[in-house]
Formats: C-alpha cells, sequence, structure tokens
C-alpha cells in the first residue's frame, strides 16, 4: 500500500466535501471531484458563460468548496487548509486518480452508480493505491463484484460520520477480498493522522452505528404521527433536555439529507427477509412526500427546517 499524502475524493456534496476538508485539516492535498452539470445558471449565461468552460464544468466542488469556507461549525482550522482542495470534474480530470494514493468514494447512495464508478476507477487505478467507499450501509461485496482485478485487495469501506471534522468515529468495513493489511495501515492511518476512532464493522446492511441510529430514527418519526406531537416538541426532548448538544431527530435528518436518508433505510428494509424489520426500516409516507416535493435537508435549504 502506498504511503498516504494525497488523496481525490469523488462527490462533493455533504460528506465529500466534509471529509475533503478534514483531509486537507490533516496536511493531505486533496482533488475534490464531481458531475459536470448539465445546465448553465442564470449567472453563467449573463456573463456570457459556457458549458465548455472549465469553472462552469468544475462548478459542484467549486461550489462545495464556498460551502466549506462559510460552513458552522466550521469546516476548515484556519484559511491556509481550503487552499490544499483543488476542484474538479469526474470528465476531465479521471485520469489524475492514477497519481493520488487514496480514492474516496462519497457519491450518491446508489449500488449501480457506485458499481459504475468503482469500474472506471479500476481503469486508471494503480497499484498500491486504497480505493474506499463512504456508503452508509450498502453491500461493500455487492460493490466489489464492480472490481475484476488486484484492486479488489485494496477497497474496503472506510464510512465517516457527519460533520466529518467532528464526528470521532469511523467505520472500517473489510470485504472478503481486502487484504488484511491494507485494514491494519488504513486503521492505524485514521486514528493517528486523521485523530479517528477506527470500528472494524461487519458487512451488514447498514454496518453498525447506522442500523441502530435509522432504526431509532425511523421508530421516532413512528411515534410522534400515532402519538400527534410535532416536530419542535420531539426536537426538544431528544435534543439538549437529553444531554445532546443538537436535537438528535429532525435537525439530523436535515443535516444528513433526506434523500439519502431514505436509501439508508431502503439498505436494510430490501435486504432484509424478517419482516418485523421491513416494517422498522419502511420509509414513512411524510418522508416520501417530502423528497418528492425536493425539500432534502440543509442542501436544498428546506426540510423538516427552512434554511433561514
Ligand atoms: P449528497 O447527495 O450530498 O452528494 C452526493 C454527490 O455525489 C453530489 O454532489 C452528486 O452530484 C455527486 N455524484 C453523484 N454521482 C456521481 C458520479 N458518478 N461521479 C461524481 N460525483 C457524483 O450525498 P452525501 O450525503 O454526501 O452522501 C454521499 C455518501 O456518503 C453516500 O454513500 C451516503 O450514504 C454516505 N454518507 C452520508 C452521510 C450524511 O450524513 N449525509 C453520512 C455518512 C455517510
Amino acid at each position: 500500500m502506498k504511503t498516504i499524502r494525497t488523496a481525490a475524493v469523488i462527490g462533493s456534496g455533504v460528506m465529500g466535501a466534509g471529509i475533503a476538508a478534514h483531509l486537507a485539516n490533516s496536511g493531505l492535498n486533496v482533488l475534490l471531484l464531481d458531475i459536470v452539470p448539465e445546465r448553465l445558471t442564470p449567472d453563467d449565461e449573463a456573463s456570457g458563460k459556457s458549458l465548455a468552460d472549465r469553472s462552469v464544468r468544475n462548478r459542484l466542488a467549486g461550489d462545495a468548496l464556498t460551502r466549506l469556507s462559510h460552513a458552522s461549525p466550521a469546516a476548515f482550522f484556519d484559511d491556509s487548509c481550503a487552499g490544499r482542495i483543488k476542484p474538479g470534474n469526474v470528465e476531465d480530470d479521471f485520469a489524475a486518480l492514477s497519481g493520488v494514493d487514496w480514492i474516496i468514494e462519497a457519491i450518491t447512495e446508489k449500488l449501480d452508480v457506485k458499481k459504475q464508478l468503482l469500474t472506471r476507477i479500476e481503469a486508471v487505478w494503480s497499484p498500491g493505491t486504497v480505493v474506499s467507499s463512504n456508503t452508509s450501509g450498502i453491500s461493500i461485496e455487492a460493490m466489489a463484484e464492480a472490481i475484476a482485478g488486484p484492486m479488489k485487495a485494496f477497497f474496503l469501506g472506510a464510512h465517516f460520520f457527519n460533520p466529518p471534522r467532528y464526528m470521532q468515529l469511523v467505520e472500517l468495513i473489510p470485504g472478503s477480498s481486502t487484504n488484511e493489511a491494507v485494514v491494519a495501515a488504513m486503521k492505524t492511518f485514521l486514528e493517528r493522522r486523521l485523530g479517528k476512532g477506527v470500528v472494524v464493522a461487519k458487512d451488514t446492511p447498514n454496518f453498525i452505528a447506522n442500523r441502530i441510529g435509522t432504526y431509532g430514527l425511523l421508530a421516532t418519526m413512528n411515534i410522534m404521527e400515532a402519538g400527534g406531537y410535532t416536530v419542535g416538541e420531539i426536537d426538544a426532548v431528544t435534543g439538549p433536555a437529553l444531554g445532546r448538544p443538537k436535537s438528535a431527530t429532525f435537525r439530523t435528518l436535515d443535516l444528513v439529507g433526506l434523500d439519502t436518508f431514505i436509501h439508508v433505510a431502503n439498505n436494510v428494509a430490501e435486504r432484509t427477509d424478517d419482516a418485523a424489520e421491513k416494517l422498522a426500516f419502511a420509509v414513512p409516507d411524510r418522508l416520501a412526500d417530502m423528497v418528492r416535493r425536493g425539500w432534502l435537508g440543509e442542501k436544498s435549504g428546506q426540510g423538516f427546517y427552512k434554511k433561514v
């Protein structure tokens, strides 16, 4: 395995951006990639830009950097850290992945899109590069089916929590082909260099933390509906009143992203044969309706709360 000095994070959304910031805070140079936007914004049109312009093609990762610089709580230790992140896109910059020491997949929580990306990564992969997925609970084994060659030994789950700078836990999830030395080296790197607390988890649906956390959040929502409680009441009793710094329920769901949360609940509902568990992980209609309306939480400006 290569000594890790540089990394690429693919997906510059809620988690990818935050992970990139944490790596930059720890002294790593980071390439942050996202897809190329399909449309121009009114501002682009007003300034005569086209879809061929590099600034337009890098917009999603560029916007993520702007968001990180204004994040509260702060994503960066100080301003110099932001300079270690280079924004790019997966069409123009994919070949650059062959030159980094660690590739982190942090794209949408869907098995098929993650598998397509892994196949593309394998085509540019250079031996010794670790490839990890930030999946919340998709099977690492199922994802590894997309990899044909020796990259399989260097692929594992490395699941950061939100927000990555502040949450200490990282779950490491080896697949059956992951080299044990890679798992051990990543555990040491995450603990000593990134200051994380690592738990090695089995490749079960949603691993450990999200199996418990998603169950609890869904149960809380169902109790709210059945009892006729309000979002504010539930947040009041699951937040500071329990000694937690912030509400553990709806404000947390807004931070996670409601679309992502639905995928994570489905990770269990779709893979269990246990009827009671299927029911416990079923997505409430109210949540599905919100996502259909585009209410995705903080990232869209509206979730259970409106961002002001
Ligand atoms: P998100 O929806 O905020 O961001 C996903 C990003 O990936 C988007 O910017 C999208 O444009 C980009 N993307 C999609 N397909 C792509 C592709 N083929 N190539 C490049 N970029 C692509 O999602 P998120 O919340 O950041 O979640 C990312 C991953 O992290 C998921 O697997 C999720 O389950 C996991 N995760 C999320 C949280 C959380 O709190 N949101 C916590 C831990 C883990």
